[in-house]
């Protein structure tokens, strides 16, 4: 097929595309110096026949993409020219996409039916400064492609190439190319506040795993990512001499207590199997060893793997800080920031993603994974309707692990094609 791209300095401008073919895209290096030569498809000839055929045509085309999103990377809420490609070759199927109301983000459905099977990848990039050398490196300064979502956004689009030259579909696929994963309040939630999950049945998404050999997917039933709520705590106080703690109210001492005290009631009120921790990554308080500082500081982080505990959290948190904190005679100012809800995969979805990369890989390509603590915005959706997120395998199987949220990032692109057809055969596993 016929793909257009932007160039990367006007990314927003129709008027000024390039056309690119198939037969142009072996080898061939763009206008915006994107090589796009193909890869090695490591599942090939696994079926079924139309995949087989839309994957050969799409081959060079889904890397193409991915290297043209990667060299021209768009931070969170700003991904106009990512949101562009997106909507361009969506048409280009015969699709009717529609864009989300804040510019950026891209929603799809495809074929119809009761059941509605949602697909979800991110498009933003970080405030990372790419290190990897790569010829199709990002383009703008300080901004790159290091969580691999220039990689789940061409795996999506190349997964609708292929359903929509599938003879039929068990269910309605919906499309969901999210902007702003990576900041708090994630675009997940405009997607939802839209409408969008209305109807949907199952949702499902893959994120590359820097730790896992490409060609394997990991999954796991419950949770695999947690909740990363922000705790802050300023305390003021009159301040005073040492030799007088009596006479004011004695900062450091309340500081303290709440450091240690409200990680020990934490340990005491909430299911230890709920995998919850509070850690403090920030104390700040005085300058002389003599004085009674005015002002302190304590930011922490608290995360828990367990959705229940996770709504329970912040009234629990604040009223143990007054506590600790009413005897000291401090003046307390709390401020707790809700993060994301655990992502947790109910035992279903699972079942029916790893029947699908089963069906598309081979058994020996599953994998079982712990929870990570990190923080995935895709929890939201789980808020609402049941589902499933995997790990996609981008390790080459040889050198150094180049971890995600780092300028060193890289992925194995064959990983592309295992995606595509892992989504693909979830969709036929409904
Ligand atoms: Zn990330
Ligand atoms: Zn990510």
């Amino acid at each position: 097929m016929t793909v257009a791209f932007s160039r990367p300095e006007v990314p927003g401008d129709r008027g000024d595309q390039q056309a690119i073919t198939d037969a142009s895209l072996d080898g061939a290096i763009t206008a915006s110096g994107v090589s796009m030569a193909s890869v090695p498809d490591l599942a090939a000839g696994r079926g079924p026949d139309w995949l087989e055929q839309s994957l050969t045509r799409s081959v060079s085309d889904v890397v193409a993409w991915r290297r043209h999103i990667h060299a021209n990377p768009e931070l969170s809420n700003r991904e106009y020219g990512t949101t562009e490609l997106v909507e361009s070759v969506l048409r280009s199927l015969g699709l009717r996409p529609t864009v989300l109301s804040g510019g950026t983000g891209v929603v799809c459905d495809i074929g119809s039916g009761d059941t509605c099977v949602a697909l979800r990848a991110d498009m933003d990039a970080l405030p990372i400064t790419e290190a990897t050398g790569l010829p199709f490196a990002s383009s703008v300064d300080g901004v790159a492609h290091a969580c691999g979502h220039d990689a789940h956004t061409a795996i999506l689009m190349a997964t609708a190439m292929a359903l929509t030259a599938a003879p039929e579909l068990p269910v309605k696929v919906r499309l969901i190319f999210q902007p702003a994963e990576e900041v708090m309040h994630g675009g997940a939630l405009d997607v939802i506040s839209e409408g969008w999950l209305d109807g949907v049945d199952r949702i499902f998404a893959l994120h590359c795993a820097p730790h896992l050999p490409v060609g394997t997917i990991g999954s796991r039933t419950g949770a695999v990512t947690s909740a990363a709520d922000l705790v802050t705590l300023r305390l003021s106080s009159p301040g005073g001499h040492t030799a007088r703690p009596h006479l004011t109210a004695d900062l450091v001492h309340a500081l303290g207590t709440v450091v240690t005290g409200l990680p020990g009631v934490l340990s005491r009120r909430v299911d230890p199997r709920s995998g919850t921790v509070l850690t403090w990554g920030s104390v700040h308080a005085g300058d002389a060893p003599n004085t009674v500082p005015e002002h302190g500081s304590l930011l922490g982080t608290l995360r828990t793997a367990d959705r229940e505990v996770w709504r329970e959290l912040e009234p629990l948190v604040a009223s143990a800080v007054e506590a600790l904190v009413a005897p000291t005679g401090v003046e307390l100012d709390f401020d707790y920031r809700r993060g994301v809800p655990p992502v947790v995969c109910d035992e279903d979805s699972t079942a029916q993603l790893r029947a699908g990369a089963a069906a598309a890989l081979g058994s020996d390509a599953l994998v079982d994974i712990e929870q990570s603590s990190g923080g995935e915005d895709f929890g939201w959706y789980l808020e609402h309707v049941p589902g499933a997120f995997a790990r996609l395998g981008v390790w080459p199987g040889h050198g150094p692990v180049r971890d995600i949220h780092q300028g060193t990032f890289e992925l194995d692109e064959r990983a592309l094609l295992v995606g595509v057809r892992t989504l693909v055969h979830t969709v036929l596993a409904s």
